[in-house]
């Protein structure tokens, strides 16, 4: 196996989480843009870059150095790490934790995805998975974080987004009208995921009519951030939450740019409408740094940690309590297996025999259908039909799902998309390799893909 290649990064814009930035082009006031660059004095202009981005977001000829246009650019950095020469560049915020990380009144929480568990190891010589949890913990700790695993908040996500699944059978499907699902008849099937913001910024900015169709459930970090600064600050840490400094470490470049969008404001907003800070305190972020894998590698390594070396012991702690169905987030699939899981029990009243719906897991194949039958308990054992779809390593597929759609509306009712090939196991803040990672280029047929 090849050598983990370096990342050159640059620094965020002063104020990142920003309200200096206007609203310009594809983006908001206050949305960090230029989270992904090309080295102009690096790049070859090998054109290889161009066939893994989603958007087309890739500009030049063969031969001259290429630019990425900021308005089409959804900030998954497949481009990042399949550039054979090291000519991508990513913004990051390793400086600015380091910083914090010295201040005595910080209180800082390392807030790791799913994926990162698996993928850290490699940036010190290890095997991808070659790591426990506790062991990642207790670097956290080292280092200076207080932890709070992101897969305590994707059960979260799990509930809001199953809810809001069934809330849709009972409305679209069964014909159901109450109060309660009142909110749901704008939001007509398919249901899409909301959790990939690469995703969610390819839908907004070139599928429009499908924004009716995406869940409501914030991802799982943005719930997370906001969790942390109201129920966890005064219930589990009983810190001042405008101490809390969230730090998102994620194998992620699209959510650097989720978490400067202005709604994920949620927890400073709650605190204000209860009176719990002054109410001239000025607005923060759920999520104040979204580091990479390769980025917690570097503070790691500056502070002198291998994660390797470390005790695989620790106690179980409050914020760090979640189950399976979390985990698999990280994979294609995985959030449809999570909330098909949920949906199953709240409509028919038991639990799938086998909790395994290996059927929806797509890291194999760019496009998984599957018709899920589900029994409902309310309507004397009914069987429901459930159409779903699993879309990863969204270059080609994005377009060909939307084609379906358009063909036949009542094609599916659940999509699940990840823009990265198998999943955010392969997303654009993992370790690089010499000559890419994507095992799954789109260019090539399957069972060439190793
Ligand atoms: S793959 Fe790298 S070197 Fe090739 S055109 Fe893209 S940025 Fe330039
Ligand atoms: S970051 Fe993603 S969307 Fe942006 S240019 Fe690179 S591959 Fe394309
Ligand atoms: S698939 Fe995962 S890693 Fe890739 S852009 Fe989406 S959330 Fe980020």
């Amino acid at each position: 196996m090849s050598e983990v290649s370096k990342v050159s990064t640059f620094a965020p814009p002063k104020d990142a989480w920003g309200t200096n930035a206007d609203f310009d082009g594809t983006h908001r006031k206050g949305e960090l843009r230029g989270i992904i660059k090309i080295n102009q004095n690096n790049c070859v202009g090998c054109d290889t870059c161009s066939s893994f981005c989603p958007t087309e977001a890739i500009q030049g000829s063969l031969g001259v150095a290429h630019k990425i246009s900021v308005n089409s650019c959804v900030n998954c950095a497949q481009c990042l790490v399949n550039c054979p020469f090291g000519a991508i560049e990513q913004m990051s915020f390793v400086d600015i934790v380091m910083e914090k990380l010295q201040d005595p009144k910080a209180f800082v929480v390392a807030h790791p995805s799913p994926s990162v568990r698996v993928s850290i190891a490699e940036e010190f010589g290890g095997k991808p998975g070659d790591l426990t949890v506790n062991r990642l913990y207790n670097a956290f700790e080292k280092a200076g974080f207080h932890n709070y695993d992101v897969n305590f908040a994707a059960d979260q996500t799990i509930l809001e987004e199953g809810t809001e699944f069934i809330k849709k059978v009972k409305y679209w499907a069964l014909g159901e009208r109450s109060e309660e699902l009142e909110h749901v008849a704008h939001h007509p099937f398919p249901h899409f995921t909301s959790c990939c913001p690469a995703w969610v910024k390819n839908a907004e900015t070139f599928h429009p009519s499908l924004i009716p169709h995406i869940s409501g459930a914030k991802s799982p970090i943005q719930m997370g951030g906001a969790l942390a600064k109201t129920w966890a600050a005064k219930f589990v840490w009983k810190v001042d939450p405008q101490d809390i400094f969230m730090v998102a470490v994620t194998p992620c470049t699209a959510k650097i740019f989720e978490a400067s969008r202005p709604e994920f404001n949620s927890a400073y907003k709650y605190l204000i409408q209860n009176n719990q800070i002054p109410q001239d305190t000025k607005s923060f972020q759920d999520i104040d740094a979204v580091l990479t894998a390769r980025d917690i590698a570097e503070i790691f390594r500056r502070k002198g940690i291998n994660p390797l070396t470390l005790s695989d012991e620790r106690e179980t702690e409050t914020m760090n309590v979640y189950t399976g169905a979390a985990t698999i987030f990280g994979n294609s699939g995985g959030v449809m297996e999570a909330a098909l899981r949920t949906a199953y029990f709240i409509l028919s009243g038991f639990e799938l025999s086998n909790p395994d719906v290996i059927v929806v897991r797509g890291y194999e194949k760019d496009i998984v259908e599957a018709v899920i039958p589900i029994p409902l308990k309310d309507y004397g054992g009914k069987i429901i039909e459930v159409k779903i779809a699993v879309v990863n390593g969204a270059s080609r597929n994005i377009k060909e799902i939307v084609k379906r759609l358009t063909d036949d509306n009542n094609k599916y009712h659940f999509v699940e998309v990840m823009n990265c090939p198998g999943g955010c196991v392969n997303g654009g803040g993992q370790p690089v390799r010499t000559m890419g990672t994507s095992w799954l280029h789109p260019l090539l047929p399957l069972p060439l893909r190793a």
